[in-house]
């Protein structure tokens, strides 16, 4: 599965939600260059001025990192898969790596949110530093403000949600995603979910997609 949305629609959340709904692994190729990062890996230290820009990481090197990944053996049984591919190339370099392990090709799905609701989701985001769990102090604050419900973790903002950084990221999705979402629209490929209502509500939208485009494939 392939979610794509632009940032602030909900694709990490989305995913996590998905990934425990069908147990197979969520890759974010955003958490992978924010660990790389973290790290000092010579992958984060390539990834590292463009994600400060809100630029948009090579095609080689997330392509590159995406493919190491896939080979590990619990994307065997599927994976979802948030934030990547972001352009056409990455699309098409998806479908030969899918096409060489034998596998089928991806259900694209595109997350949809109005822009006014994009900003209020960025500005609010807090991640937890420990298990990556996402908050907003908006709409969904945790219990004790500044720390994780879950493991207690300390709420972190991500550097690219400031305001001038998402502007830059928003331009980036229209003028290399937007390719992306004809690309697969013109394959058949894409379907497309309302992503502005309770996380939960918009899962289980996903999953019916998800089902749908299913169906549709074993039965023409
Ligand atoms: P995300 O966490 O998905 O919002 O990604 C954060 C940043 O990581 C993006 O603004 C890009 O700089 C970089 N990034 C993540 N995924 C990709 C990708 N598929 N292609 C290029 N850059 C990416």
């Amino acid at each position: 599965m392939v979610l794509i949305g632009p940032p602030g629609a909900g694709k990490g959340t989305q995913a996590k939600g998905l990934a425990r709904v069908y147990g197979v692994p969520h890759l974010s190729t955003g958490d992978m260059f924010r660990e790389n990062i973290r790290r000092g890996t010579a992958v984060g230290r390539q990834a590292q001025a463009a994600m400060k820009r809100g630029d948009l990481v090579s095609d080689e090197i997330v392509v590159a990192m995406v493919g190491e990944r896939l080979a590990e053996p619990d994307c065997a049984g599927g994976f979802v898969l948030d934030g990547f591919p972001r352009t056409v190339a990455q699309a098409e370099a998806l479908a030969g790596l899918l096409r060489r392990a034998g596998g089928a090709e991806p259900v694209a799905v595109e997350i949809q949110v109005d822009s006014s609701l994009l900003l209020r989701r960025l500005t609010g985001r807090r991640m937890c530093k420990v298990d990556g769990e996402i908050y907003n102090i908006y709409d969904r604050p945790p219990k004790t403000p500044g720390r994780c419900d879950r493991d207690g973790g300390e709420l972190v903002q991500r550097d690219d949600d400031r305001e001038e950084v998402i502007r830059e990221r928003l331009a980036e999705y229209e003028k290399h995603t937007l390719p992306l979402l004809e690309y697969y629209r013109r394959q058949g490929q894409l379907e497309e979910v309302d992503g502005s209502g309770e996380a939960a509500a918009v899962t289980r939208a996903l999953v019916d997609a998800i089902e749908r485009k299913e169906y549709r494939g074993r039965h023409l």
